[in-house]
């Protein structure tokens, strides 16, 4: 990690403004259900307020197109973050305005306060150089710790570095990249991804990408089927792109080439209906019926997927095997949490859904890292740099 983090400046006596990701999911009675962004950002929290920093805290909370969205408030955060704390954590109706001034000028060491949701003014999602200012006159040091938003080039992550005098980088930042070095950078081999999820389409960088790096690919979920029927099978009503046919063709042969093991399910569970009371059954994939669609990897897949992982010793995953979120069809991404939790290898998962799945199947302790990030964590994935993370400073500068 080049950039500076947050353990390597002075923060005494110091205004830290963290830029957080409490975008955390909430119920319809307004309750918090899972705060896990939340926790994760805690050791840069607990770290400032030790070094006796003064400590303002920014997010954003859901997409409420730059007006005030009263469900949209970071409100709820402010007092679980002062639960988890055991400190009270000062909620500020705003995030920019003359109230915000004032009140950072009266925080005192060891104070915390928290900021109304950025996107609450369209200039946050605009990068906007006066809104950065503002944000910025805040803050005599700015760390970044919201990974899950570090694909993004919005004020509160990207203009604001350019009028702080340090940009560093927050734990969870630091955890987050380190993780992901060490199974793409240097992985001890085999490396294995595991690429789930609806479609192709959406993953077609991010497949192209591991191609170059990894030594197996295994395929599940929707996007299984855009490769059989670029192999020639029957379907049936199952997802498929066909305007993705011939891209899934070129990724099979340049796996090939690549000498990089490429796996596609050999078996599916089919259902006449999307539906969870559908009729379903367990076929070959060379028998889908015509009016069924396929959800879920089979239990012959899942035998097949097991040997395949038996010897990995890096193992990365992003999409679930089937449409997990009916009971239905969440056999086979359970079982992958399953081969994946009790692997001897370092396991790293990512994307908005793995990660629900791993919680749901209660297996979250056993795999070395979760990451925090969707967006972001495909990104890495596809190879390309975070602006959240290019705009930080570098060490030594
Ligand atoms: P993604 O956001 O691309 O990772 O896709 C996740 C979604 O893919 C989940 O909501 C799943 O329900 C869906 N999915 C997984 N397998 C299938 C399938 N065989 N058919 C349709 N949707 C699927």
């Amino acid at each position: 990690m080049d950039k500076l983090c947050i353990n390597e400046v002075f923060l005494k006596d110091k205004r830290v403004f963290i830029r957080a990701d409490f975008n955390v999911p909430v119920n319809g009675e307004g309750n918090i259900t899972d705060d896990t962004r939340i926790r994760e950002v805690l050791p840069s929290i607990n770290y400032a307020l030790d070094e006796g920093a003064k400590v303002i805290l920014a997010s954003h909370m859901g997409r409420p197109r730059g007006k005030v969205d009263s469900h949209l408030s970071l409100n709820i955060v402010a007092k679980r973050l002062s639960r988890l704390l055991g400190k009270q954590v000062k909620f500020v109706n705003d995030c920019v305005g003359d109230e915000v001034k004032q009140v950072v000028e009266d925080l005192q060491p060891g104070d915390i306060i928290l900021l109304e949701n950025l996107r609450f003014h369209p200039e946050e999602r605009q990068n906007d150089a006066g809104f950065s200012k503002e944000l910025a006159s805040f803050a005599d040091v700015y760390v970044n710790d919201a990974f899950a938003t570090a694909h993004r080039c919005h004020a509160s992550n990207v203009g604001i570095t350019k009028y702080v005098p340090y940009a560093v980088a927050g734990f969870l930042m630091v955890k987050e990249i380190q993780y992901f070095e060490r199974a793409m950078q240097n992985p001890v081999r085999p490396l294995v991804a595991i690429l789930g999820g609806a479609k192709v389409s959406g993953k077609i960088g991010v497949i192209e990408n591991l191609l170059k790096k990894v030594d197996k690919v295994i395929i599940g979920g929707g996007m299984t089927f855009t490769f059989l029927k670029a192999l020639g099978y029957e379907v049936g009503k199952s997802l498929v792109e066909d305007d993705m046919l011939k891209t899934a063709t070129r990724v099979m042969k340049v796996a090939k080439e690549r000498q990089v093991k490429f796996y596609l399910p050999v078996d599916c569970v089919v259902a006449d209906k999307f539906d969870p009371r559908a009729e379903t059954k367990v076929v070959p994939v060379q028998e889908v019926p015509k009016q069924w669609s396929a959800l879920d990897i089979g239990p012959a897949s899942t035998t097949l997927f097991s040997e395949v992982l038996q010897n990995a010793k890096t193992i990365i995953w992003n999409g679930p095997m089937g449409v997990f979120e009916m009971d239905a069809f969440s056999r086979g991404t359970m079982a992958m949490v399953n081969m994946v939790a009790n692997s001897y290898a370092l396991t790293i998962v990512g994307g908005g859904d793995t990660d629900v799945a791993v919680h749901r199947a209660g297996e979250s302790y056993k795999i070395s890292y979760i990451s925090t990030g969707g967006g972001a964590f495909l990104q890495l994935l596809e190879g390309k740099q975070l602006p959240g993370i290019t705009a930080l400073t570098n060490k030594g500068a």
